[in-house]
Formats: C-alpha cells, sequence, structure tokens
C-alpha cells in the first residue's frame, strides 16, 4: 500500500504530498534554522526530491549558504524545505508542517554543538507545563524525581 504524507504552510498557499518513506527525521540544531524558522531547533525529515508533489502557491527560496536554499511561503513565512547541491536528489521538509506531525519520529540531533543550553532536557523537564496559555492555565505539577508519583493536575493561581 503506498502511504502519503501531506502537510500545508500556515496559510495553506502551499502544499504537499510525499510519497514513500522519509529517508531520516533529524532536529537540526544550527544557527541558520533558527534564524530561518524563529525557532530553537528545526525538525527535519528528509525525502527524495522526486517524490514530493508540491501543489498551490511556488516556494520563495532564499539562498542561506553556498549551494543550500531554503524554501518557505512567501504569503505566511513558514519555513518548510531545505536542499542543498551537494544532495540535489534529496529535500527536507520542516516535520511541523506535516498534517500529522505526530506520525514520524525524530532519530538524530544534528549540530548538537550549536544548540541553546535551555534546550538540554534536563533544563526542559525541569520547567512548569501549562496545559494552554498561563493566562488561562491549568498547571500541570510533574514530580520527576519521586518515581512512582503519577502527575497531579492542579488549577493554578494566574500570575
Ligand atoms: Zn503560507
Ligand atoms: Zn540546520
Amino acid at each position: 500500500m503506498m502511504t502519503f504524507l501531506t502537510g500545508r504552510c500556515l496559510c495553506g498557499a502551499i502544499h504537499y504530498r510525499v510519497s514513500g518513506p522519509p529517508l531520516t527525521v533529524d532536529h537540526c540544531h544550527c544557527a541558520s534554522c533558527r534564524k530561518a524558522s524563529g525557532a530553537p531547533f528545526v525538525t527535519w525529515f528528509t525525502a527524495r526530491a522526486f517524490d514530493v508533489d508540491w501543489r498551490g502557491a511556488p516556494l520563495a527560496w532564499y539562498v542561506s549558504s553556498v549551494g543550500a536554499e531554503r524554501g518557505f511561503c512567501g504569503r505566511c513565512g513558514s519555513t518548510l524545505a531545505y536542499r542543498h547541491d551537494a544532495e540535489p536528489e534529496e529535500i527536507d521538509i520542516t516535520v511541523a508542517t506535516l498534517d500529522h506531525p505526530q506520525s514520524l519520529t525524530p532519530e538524530h540531533h544534528l549540530c548538537w554543538r550549536e544548540h541553546l543550553p535551555w534546550v538540554e532536557p534536563d533544563t526542559l523537564g525541569r520547567l512548569p507545563l501549562f496545559e494552554g496559555t498561563k493566562d488561562n492555565a491549568i498547571y500541570r505539577q510533574t514530580r520527576r524525581h519521586s518515581r512512582g508519583d503519577s502527575d497531579v493536575t492542579m488549577p493554578s493561581s494566574s500570575a
């Protein structure tokens, strides 16, 4: 059975369908990915370029370094794609623009030497969890250090 990955940018002007499984799924922590996306790191899946069917508006491309181009929606700005002359038959696509991003599981951290200190697992895991924004918050207190305790959900005092 042929399975497809489908996705779209924020405004929906660009959408895509990928046939065939991704070659790899990775987080990239390089500074260029950060700048291009406005996020602390970007999760990419790599596909064979000829497996990707782009529809709707054409992507806008920005040459971010020699031989490398980043594709985005010229209307809403969503970061969509990355390609490099060294691998002309492959294209990277942002996992977060998939209709079902949970269908893929990241396999590696790339460019970890450039990562932000506060994306380290221990640091991220220590932060308080809010089910929504802080304003309408249900604060979820997770006791990570006492094994066997279940999560405790309690209303927060809105700060
Ligand atoms: Zn768009
Ligand atoms: Zn990167």
